[in-house]
């Protein structure tokens, strides 16, 4: 019985094993981090992206332009400006990212990126693959980091969600083997997961952060979790001086609000969908998704960008001017420490702590009522430009 259909589903399985061994080899192969200390010129591409993307993003790129000025003028920084990354041109040409735009990106080091639109089923647009997704794969972008602070919550938490494997990878090579039969694939690799929790240690060993949490539910999903939580284990035996311990992603959905718990966890990582959902739920504790940057990190590419869309309601409503440019602002705080500006990306995120969280001069609302994202914007230049701006920050902290 059903003979016909296992013997698809086995040739199936066979080519997406052998797609998969393949990715495992390339992984082997990858080089190794780029040192930005020894690059004489560091090309930063901007790529303003749909609907309010190309606004905040350029009220991000002047924020950085402006902290980054000696380095622009010594020619150790270039910024550079990606034309092309836009739904209208990526339906045109039938792709998730045109291949003229990507090879540009391809030339720069790291990427500030503005949220692209995802064309979804009964829009005027093709059903073209997410840009965001065909970029990770593109340029290996394994980690999305994303920082979530509440000050006065004692929450101080940095996440590293795996961007390239698990219940992704294959998101769109499951299987209907009948018409009764569907299935999905999740894959965990050594090699994928090795990577994104060794650089879980070593953002936890360089930062004096105590203790690093595995997610994942590997009491269920025993292959795949259960691997990713037995490297965990592995990796953690070179770290003796930091703690580890694991908890499964309903608990841990849970303990995120739980006032008692929540402070205590500090580094957080785990596979790819517990990742994404897990991020949003902290962006949202933090006080929404405008309030939070994420960087996606390969070993030789890094992209920076808002966790939010395209928003193209403010645009349809004539509100973009109003869009908030926080989040871009705050991954662009991301982007100075990964280029090795570590001092300038924390008085940065100060800047952004003071005018976002306790000053409050402006307020952002999305609306004509609240203030204009190039007004915010120039709000943190001039908290920055402030002598007294870490004792300001500092005040602030009794
Ligand atoms: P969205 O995040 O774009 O917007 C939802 C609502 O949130 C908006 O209508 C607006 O009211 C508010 N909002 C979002 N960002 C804001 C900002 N900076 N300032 C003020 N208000 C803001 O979510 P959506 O409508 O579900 O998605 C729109 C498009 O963006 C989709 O095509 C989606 O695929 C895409 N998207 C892209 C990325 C990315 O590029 N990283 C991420 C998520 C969604």
């Amino acid at each position: 019985m059903y003979n016909k259909e296992i013997e698809k589903a086995m040739q199936h399985l066979a080519t997406i094993t052998k797609s998969q061994l393949e990715r495992i080899e390339r992984m082997k192969a990858a080089e190794e981090w780029v040192n930005f200390d020894e690059l004489d010129t560091i090309v930063i591409g901007v790529v303003g992206g749909d609907g309010i993307g190309p606004m905040i993003c350029e009220h991000a790129k002047n924020v950085l332009e402006f902290m980054l000025k000696d380095e622009v003028e010594k020619g150790r920084i270039e910024f550079r400006t990606i034309e092309g990354l836009t739904i209208e041109n990526r339906a045109k040409a039938m792709k998730a990212i045109p291949d003229d735009v990507l090879e540009e990106i391809k030339k720069c080091h790291v990427i500030l990126k503005g949220p692209t639109t995802t064309p979804k089923k009964g829009d005027k647009w093709p059903n073209i693959e997410s840009a965001n997704v065909t970029m990770r794969r593109e340029l290996d972008l394994f980690a999305n980091v994303r920082p979530v602070k509440v000050p006065d919550k004692g929450i101080n938490w940095m996440f590293f969600r795996e961007n390239t494997e698990g219940a992704y990878v294959l998101g769109s090579n499951g299987i209907n083997v009948t018409d009764d039969l569907a299935l999905d694939f999740k894959v965990i690799t050594t090699q994928g997961a090795e990577r994104i929790i060794r650089l879980a240690f070593e953002y936890a060993k360089n930062n004096g952060n105590k203790k690093v949490t595995v997610v994942t539910k590997a009491n269920i999903l025993k292959t795949t979790d259960g691997k990713f939580l037995s490297i965990a284990e592995k990796v953690a035996k070179d770290y003796p001086e930091i703690k580890w311990d694991d908890w499964f992603i309903d608990i841990m959905t849970a303990k995120l609000i739980d006032p008692e718990r929540a402070s205590q966890f500090e580094v957080i990582v785990m596979p790819n969908l517990y990742g994404d959902i897990l991020t949003d739920e902290a962006a949202q504790i933090q006080g929404g998704v405008g309030t939070a940057g994420s960087s996606n990190i390969g070993k030789r590419y890094a992209m920076f960008e808002a966790i939010h869309g395209s928003a193209p309601r403010m645009v349809e409503e004539g509100r973009a001017q109003y869009a908030d440019p926080c989040s871009m602002i705050k991954a662009g705080a991301m982007l100075l420490n990964h280029i090795g500006y570590a001092e300038k990306s924390r008085r940065l995120d100060m800047a952004l702590d003071i005018c976002v969280q306790y000053e409050k001069k402006l307020v952002i609302t999305g609306r004509p009522d609240g203030a204009k994202g190039e007004e915010f914007a120039k709000y943190v230049m001039d908290t920055l430009s402030d002598p007294g701006l870490e004792s300001k920050w500092q005040s602030y902290q009794k």
